[in-house]
């Protein structure tokens, strides 16, 4: 037993901010991570001289001391972004966030009717309340309109979950967009404040080579002190337990195995994946609980360019269903380092199921399926592509179905009884955390080791005024993601 060792599984942005936590207060720490690299699904590979994000991500918080933070690790390579992101939809560009005076005023009349017409019988509606809201689909449908919910909402939320969105959480929304005011997306389009002053809405603080500099950043100051371990490339093979305590934790690196019997564990992977590296194995209950949790997995499609730009957009949404992808982010939008001078590239994504047909596709399939929206938006033409890769995550989004609540609280529940055991992040809790919460619950997770206090980790991320307002409208995507 090593009482004074907390051990941390997982290098992402929540283990990474324990981990950095816990050294700041010198308490020693190892980290267990899959991967060859920190960062998780924020890290930033690197193609060929090309860098881009696992998917494109963009800083924000209502924690102002996260920036202050960042920016004492980045200095000036924690650069500003001036904002520009568009909707692609029927061949034309769109503003994003929604301006609802471009979209009436572009769209054709027989749409833009439409989508007047049900905006006013929904609002009416609300002054006759009864219709109750279960799903995501009764939720946007009934802020926004049928019409303009198909358009820009509906589509692309099946997209990302696979799901028809009559079987979504509205969890999902309402955590992500709770200040949501219609009356203010009316204001903003007919009656726009002049002078507004620029806000996180228009610019963005971003790491100038790519959002895993932070991480990576992280990881020094970590490893820098005696006594840390950081063991990449390695992960838990059995988590094994007794009188409510976790008393052994054995890793292996695919070849070694190797023990460790801290006084703490905190965990950010998978909660699914921790439930059955447990000995002994919990009740049935639990483990049928644990399996029916779900998630999303995400292919990106990388490809450069031989042109200096494809377009003056950070990312682009493909909300119509006849389009197989998502989205579309051109990295040197971000930061112009992330491209030679003369060249650009394009990051793609898919959204699918682990083990479906999208995950399993060849490169040049993906490829195949995206020139020809690729070539009609105008963004990229067959013969400048230079090269492609592919690069996918499978756990990308916790699924948020109907039932994913009462699943994941008795998963948690169980969880929660192992005294010397704290759960963190996106899929450590089953959570849809950004960045910034994912790190809140890591530095809250280490505090509560370092004052021997319990703090409430599922409050991070569940704050009133999480989005600026202004931004908020369809924000579906949670958060940009
Ligand atoms: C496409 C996409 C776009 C996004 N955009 C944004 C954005 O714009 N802004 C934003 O704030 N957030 C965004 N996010 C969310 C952000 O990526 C996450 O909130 C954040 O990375 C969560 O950090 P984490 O440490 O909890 O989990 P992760 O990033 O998932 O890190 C978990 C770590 O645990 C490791 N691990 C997993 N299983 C094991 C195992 N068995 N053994 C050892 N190690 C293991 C993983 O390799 C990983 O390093 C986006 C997410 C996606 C998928």
């Amino acid at each position: 037993m090593d009482p004074d060792l907390v051990l941390i599984l997982g290098a992402g942005p929540a283990g990474l901010s324990a981990a950095f936590e816990l050294t700041r207060k010198d308490r020693r720490c190892a980290l267990v991570e899959k991967n060859s690299s920190v960062g998780g699904l924020s890290r930033t590979l690197c193609y060929d001289g090309f860098l881009t994000d696992t998917g494109p991500h963009r800083f924000f918080s209502q924690n102002s001391s996260l920036y202050g933070f960042i920016a004492g690790l980045l200095g000036d390579r924690w650069i500003q972004v001036e904002r520009l992101t568009r909707f692609y939809i029927n061949g034309r560009f769109y503003l994003y966030p929604v301006d609802l005076k471009e979209i009436l005023l572009r769209m054709e009349r027989g749409v833009s009717f439409k989508i007047a017409r049900d905006f006013i019988l929904e609002r009416a509606g609300k002054l006759f309340p009864g219709r109750p809201v279960i799903s995501f689909e009764d939720k946007v449908v009934s802020d926004f309109g049928r019409t303009l919910a198909e358009i820009v909402m509906l589509g692309y939320t099946e997209k990302i979950w696979g799901l028809p969105c009559s079987g979504i959480s509205p969890d999902w929304i309402t955590q992500r967009i709770k200040n949501l005011s219609v009356q203010e997306i009316i204001q903003n389009a007919f009656f726009p404040r002049k002078n507004r002053p620029k806000t996180l809405v228009d610019r963005f603080f971003y790491p100038d080579r790519g959002i895993g500099r932070i991480f990576e950043e992280m990881k020094e100051r970590v490893t820098a002190v005696d006594g840390n371990t950081l063991n990449l490339n390695s992960y838990p093979v059995k988590i094994a337990h007794g009188n409510n305590r976790i008393s052994e934790v054995l890793a292996s690196n695919g070849g070694r195995s190797f023990a460790f019997e801290p006084g703490y564990l905190i965990s950010s992977i998978p909660v699914t994946e921790f439930v059955e590296l447990l000995d002994p194995h919990p009740p049935g209950d639990i483990l049928r609980a644990a399996r029916s949790l779900r998630f999303r997995s995400h292919t990106a499609l990388f490809i450069t360019l031989d042109k200096p730009r494809a377009s003056n957009n950070q990312w682009i949404y493909f909300p119509d269903r006849g389009v197989a992808f998502g989205r579309v982010t051109e990295p040197k939008n971000w930061s112009a380092a992330m491209a030679p001078a003369d060249k650009t590239s394009l990051l793609i994504e898919f959204f699918c199921w682990h083990g479906d047909e999208v995950w399993n596709a060849a490169p040049e399939d993906l490829l195949e399926r995206a020139l020809p929206v690729l070539e009609k938006s105008g963004l990229a033409g067959k013969k400048e592509v230079m090269r492609y890769y592919v690069h996918r995550e499978k756990y990308a989004y916790p699924v948020y179905d109907l039932h994913y609540k009462r699943t994941a609280e008795t998963v948690k529940n169980y969880l929660g009884s192992f005294k010397n055991l704290r759960l963190i992040g996106r899929s450590g809790r089953f959570r849809y955390n950004n960045m910034d919460h994912a790190m809140e619950t890591g530095m809250l997770a280490a505090r509560s080791i370092l004052e021997d206090k319990q703090y409430d980790l599922e409050e991070a991320g569940s704050e009133q005024a999480y989005f600026e307002r202004g931004d908020v409208f369809l924000r579906q995507e949670a958060g940009d993601e």
